[in-house]
């Protein structure tokens, strides 16, 4: 569920549902030998006068009436086409016996294109699936072998080939790209078809070479591994009285380990001084005043307070190879900031390659989410300056029975009490489905219940296929209309668990909006959804009503509440994160030449900034850097957007689908809108446009219900 709870660290790369998109993404990313070795970092190499030669045999050949499409289709051709790719007499050549005039020939080849690629795609996703089959089912012991297949990336090549193939210059040359602008201002009025084209040439609307891809798999894998060691030995932080508050062997990894541990501290009585040691923490690691020497070093003692070290006289567990022993507290010299700067320097030598987005900002934005930078901003800050915050504040301090200080920005006491107990609940799952064969029996009657007519639930229990997961669960989705999506769901020789139940339905509604957006779609180039928020926030809604579909009772309206404050409260403070690493890729682009200090002293200075702006009135303190702490900045290159959006995206379709009954009409209907943009599907789906205000709203309403 990465959209509610950012624990593990996500891709570098956020997932395009559309799946040739996303295969050609992936096979850019991965680190293929043949095409390094490929001439592949030519500029691009035609002659003015070849293109005008190219367009008047075009305009004599097919006429007036097409030379918009003459001239569009030469400029997108021309800007991606390579020396190697062939000389100005094979362009003229090529162009002249390929470009398509609008009608039956031009459509036809449309249709050959969409269903060439949903094979393409499909087929590599299906093959893809079967060779994981060793990782993720539960088959017998895991062989060595397993990991090698599941590693094996059959379309590693898959860009190179369809450009040496010519197939991505055919598309090129006979149907459009478009801008960002173009599809927010003009989408609206676009048929299935023309964004059905749109997302057709996409992925060939550039051509990273080889070696710089490799840059930036290297700059983000660099990145990764750092972050990766960068752990807290938690029993040798001393307290002010040279105490250890933490138990013995507990390593935590920053931010994620840090963070959750100071929300479980919420449920401990003595937990506000073990609070404010990782609050110290935090703020050492972001100012990089941490002593170098104690990271996941458990022969050393800290006190962050003090930042004193000194050698440690407990023993309680083994040292990495290469920890040091001796005390020393030479701080860690901005290496935090480095690797986030090898990031901005791998991802600048792409920017003259992407001339419609030439910076890492706006290919995060205009591609990835097709959202602006500024719509983004907007939507923050509309959470952030909200009033209620003030009062949601003032609720927590009252929970809490003190005054908020700054580490309360994550709060989690906002959580319902269930009126079933675990075991009550895992007795009656056990029983239900004593196999994995019995949850895939009940598929058609959970469908039914859920709001789908009898026909239509058995047209997706017969496209979802059940199998046995070595790990919790998981759904993988279809690419080809004839193929099946797969429910991997987790059954103990005494049944299904409760947990595993609730996920089992979670990833069933992933498998229902995977087999309406790819089977039952209009077309199949627009199947899927805009992104993984989308995607998270559809199973939610089948997630959210597992408890009666147990035939049992929905959590009640007092629950609601509470989560509409617990969402609004995480949103808030995730936003105010995302702004701090916007702002800070903003300074890198203003100064490309910094040192690694002076952008450590930059970021401190605008986490510092939006913490004045947006959190100090609310927890009493100004001038805090605690924003700044959020590993996925350092090693996911502009990533944490994604969260608070994914948290207003999941709202607002719940609570369009909440008021619909029964909703499985509705909910196919959303499912079939497809790979739109992240606006022109909310505007056809829910009716408005992307807003935080179904939040906002639901955040009042609960404050006057909760106490
Ligand atoms: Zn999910």
């Amino acid at each position: 569920m990465p959209t509610s709870e950012p624990n593990a660290p996500p891709s570098p790369i956020v997932p395009k549902v559309a799946p040739l998109a996303a295969w050609i993404a992936a096979g850019l990313m991965a680190l293929a030998p043949a095409a390094l070795t490929r001439a592949a970092t030519e500029a691009p190499s035609l002659p003015e006068a070849a293109i005008e030669a190219a367009r008047k045999d075009l305009l004599a050949r097919h006429g007036a009436g097409e030379q918009v499409r003459i001239d569009r289709g030469l400029a997108q051709v021309r800007r991606v086409w390579r020396a190697d790719d062939g000389d100005a007499q094979a362009f003229q050549e090529f162009v002249g016996e390929e470009f398509l005039p609008a009608g039956e020939p031009l459509d036809a080849t449309f249709n050959r294109f969409e269903f060439a690629f949903e094979r393409i795609g499909g087929y590599f996703v299906s093959m893809t699936r079967d060779l994981r089959r060793g990782v993720d089912l539960e088959i017998g012991p895991l062989l060595p072998l397993d990991e090698r297949l599941a590693a094996f990336s059959p379309d590693a090549h898959l860009s190179d080939d369809l450009f040496a193939s010519r197939l991505a210059f055919v598309v090129l040359l006979n149907f459009p790209l478009s801008t960002l602008e173009q599809r927010l201002h003009d989408g609206g009025g676009w048929s299935r078809r023309q964004w059905a084209e749109t997302r057709l040439a996409e992925p060939f609307a550039t051509r990273i070479p080889a070696e710089v891809n490799q840059a930036l798999t290297a700059a983000y894998s660099t990145a990764d591994s750092y972050i990766n060691g960068y752990n807290i030995r938690m029993h040798h932080l001393l307290d002010a009285k040279g105490g250890r508050p933490f138990p013995a062997g507990l390593r935590l990894i920053s931010h994620w380990g840090l963070r959750d541990e100071l929300k479980a501290r919420y449920a401990d009585a003595e937990g506000l001084a073990k609070q404010r040691i990782i609050r110290a923490v935090m703020e050492r690691i972001v100012r990089q005043e941490i002593p170098a020497a104690v990271v996941d070093n458990p022969l050393l003692d800290w006190d962050p307070v003090k930042n004193t070290v000194v050698v440690s006289k407990v023993k309680d567990a083994e040292p990495p190879a290469g920890a040091s022993a001796t005390p020393d507290a030479a701080r860690e010299p901005d290496t935090r900031y480095r690797m986030w700067q090898g990031i901005f320097h791998a991802q600048q030598r792409v920017d003259p390659h992407t001339p419609d987005n030439p910076s890492h900002i706006a290919r995060r934005f205009n591609d990835d989410r097709e959202i602006p930078e500024a719509e983004v901003r907007r939507l923050f800050e509309s959470v952030l300056t909200a009033p209620m915050g003030k009062d949601v504040a003032a609720l927590i301090a009252r929970r809490l029975g003190r005054p908020l200080e700054p580490h309360d920005i994550w709060y989690v006491g906002f959580k319902p009490r269930g009126a079933y107990s675990e075991e009550d609940l895992d007795q009656r799952t056990r029983a239900r489905y004593p196999s994995v064969a019995a949850y895939a029996a009940d598929i058609p009657r959970l469908l039914t219940e859920l709001g789908f007519s009898a026909e239509r639930a058995a047209f997706l229990a017969d496209h979802i296929e059940v199998d046995p997961s070595r790990g919790a669960g998981h759904a993988m989705g279809a690419a080809r209309r004839d193929d099946k999506a797969h429910l991997r769901t987790r059954v103990a020789a005494g049944g299904m668990d409760y947990k595993g139940y609730n996920i089992a339905v979670h990833e069933m509604g992933h498998n229902v909006e995977q087999v309406f957006g790819t089977t039952a779609i209009d077309h199949t180039l627009l199947q899927g959804v805009p992104n993984t928020a989308f995607t998270e926030a559809l199973a939610f809604v089948f997630q959210d009503r597992d408890l009666e579909l147990l035939g049992l009772s929905r959590p009640d309206a007092a629950a609601g509440h509470l989560k509409a404050l617990e969402a609004f409260w995480a949103t808030r403070e995730i936003a105010g994160v995302a702004l701090v690493d916007m702002e800070a890729w903003r300074w890198m682009y203003a100064h490309p030449e910094a040192e690694p200090s002076a952008f450590r002293a930059a970021v401190v200075d605008i986490a510092r900034d939006v913490w004045n702006r947006y959190f100090a009135a609310l927890l009493g303190e100004r001038d805090v850097p605690l924003l700044a702490i959020y590993s996925h900045m350092i090693d996911s290159g502009l990533y944490t957007p994604d969260y608070p959006l994914g948290h207003l995206i999941a709202f607002q379709i719940e609570a369009h689908l909440a008021k619909q009954s029964p909703m499985g009409a509705e909910f196919e209907r959303l499912c079939r809108l497809g790979n739109l943009t992240p606006d022109a599907w909310m505007r056809q789906g829910v009716g408005a446009p992307l807003s935080a205000e179904p939040m906002l709203s639901a955040a009042a309403a609960a404050l006057e219900a909760v106490d």
